[in-house]
């Protein structure tokens, strides 16, 4: 008992009530498509759980918010069980952390190069074509399983069907962002208004809720796009880094971001993050950070990953911004 009895006590029940918030956000917002607080609040609480838990290393347990992807799967669609992991990022808020992590990254592994790209602002979903066919689609679900919606994306313009030129791979799986064009979101807020229904927080919980639709029509009518960012299983698919795999994934029609680029400094790349912190709104999608990766994916292997992100890859998230859209009658604070 005493003083250090009762910190020990305080640390293990803010850590459980910390835990149950954080999965009950998750909840709203992975399942229900509502959620309740801004990222930026639940950042914060997933910030200071992971402060009691570097104090407290005993009270981190393998199955902590802090530990694992974070999300899991409705029983309104099919589970998909995902060919490899979908992890999700480690994140840094301000440039020391950045100087920081890739200090660390360096030290393990060194690095050749750092590909930059923009943290889209949507959902991650997961394709798999064999043989060049568009076989599956999934969210991401607890990271393991994800949902079944593949009627859904079929509906993506933006989506190939069938994967064209030569050398079509046996196997890919590739992960990438499915959003929500911002200058449309308004309009789409409008109409759900107007149909007496309610209207979407944001940008990435429209996408989200327009893409999670038991009827795919209801997906079609949306102006859904996707960004492809990662390669999962693959057989017959030749690139030896992040870079060089984009390049290809272009080649077989899949839609890439032209926005990457590749640079050999540290100082280049806070260069990069602060250019892109000016002209965020500039993008047809929101962003709410950039991406940094580790480019040579021999280098990637070497580096691994933990349970819930990759060791090579962190994503640098930029201030929230306070934004309250008025629509008629309704306030929706994102
Ligand atoms: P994350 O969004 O911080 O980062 C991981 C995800 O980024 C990946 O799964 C990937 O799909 C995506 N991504 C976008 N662009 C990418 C790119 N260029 N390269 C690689 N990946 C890219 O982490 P998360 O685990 O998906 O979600 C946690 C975040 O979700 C929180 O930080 C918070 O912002 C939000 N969230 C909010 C609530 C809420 O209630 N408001 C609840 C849960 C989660």
């Amino acid at each position: 008992a005493g003083a250090d009895g009762g910190a020990d006590t305080d640390d293990r029940a803010r850590a459980a009530d910390l835990a149950r918030e954080l999965e009950e956000h998750a909840h709203r917002y992975y399942v229900l498509d509502a959620p309740t607080v801004s990222d930026a609040e639940y950042d914060t609480l997933m910030r200071e759980l992971e402060a009691i838990e570097q104090r407290r290393p005993d009270l981190r347990t393998p199955d902590s918010p802090t530990q694992k992807v974070a999300g899991s799967y409705s029983t309104l669609f099919t589970p998909v069980a995902h060919l490899e992991r979908l992890l999700s990022l480690d994140n840094v808020f301000t440039e020391e952390e950045f100087h920081a992590w890739a200090a660390r990254a360096a030290r393990e592994q060194p690095v050749t190069a750092w590909l930059c790209e923009l943290k889209i602002d949507g959902l991650a979903v997961d394709l798999v074509y064999d043989n060049g066919v568009l076989v599956s689609a999934a969210t991401r679900g607890d990271g393991r399983t994800g949902e079944d919606i593949t009627p859904n994306v079929r509906t993506l313009r933006s989506v190939p069907a069938r994967l064209r030129g030569a050398g079509v791979p046996e196997l890919l799986e590739v992960r990438g962002e499915v959003f929500f064009p911002t200058a449309r979101f308004t309009e789409l807020n409008a109409s759900l208004v107007e149909a007496g229904k309610a209207p979407f927080a944001n940008p990435r919980n429209a996408a989200a809720g327009s893409l999670r639709q038991k009827d795919p029509r209801v997906t079609a009518g949306r102006p859904l796009d996707m960004i492809v960012h990662g390669v999962g299983a693959h057989r017959g698919f030749e690139a030896t880094s992040q870079s060089a795999a984009y390049a290809r994934l272009a080649e077989l029609g899949l839609p890439v971001s032209a926005r990457h680029r590749v640079f050999a400094g540290v100082d280049e790349v806070l260069a990069f993050i602060r250019e892109w912190g000016e002209h965020r709104h500039d993008v047809e999608h929101e962003i709410d950070g950039v991406v940094i990766k580790v480019d040579e994916f021999a280098q990637q292997r070497r580096l691994g990953a933990t349970s819930k992100a990759p060791r090579w890859a962190v994503a640098f998230k930029y201030p929230p911004e306070e934004v309250t859209t008025r629509l008629r009658d309704i306030k929706v604070n994102v």
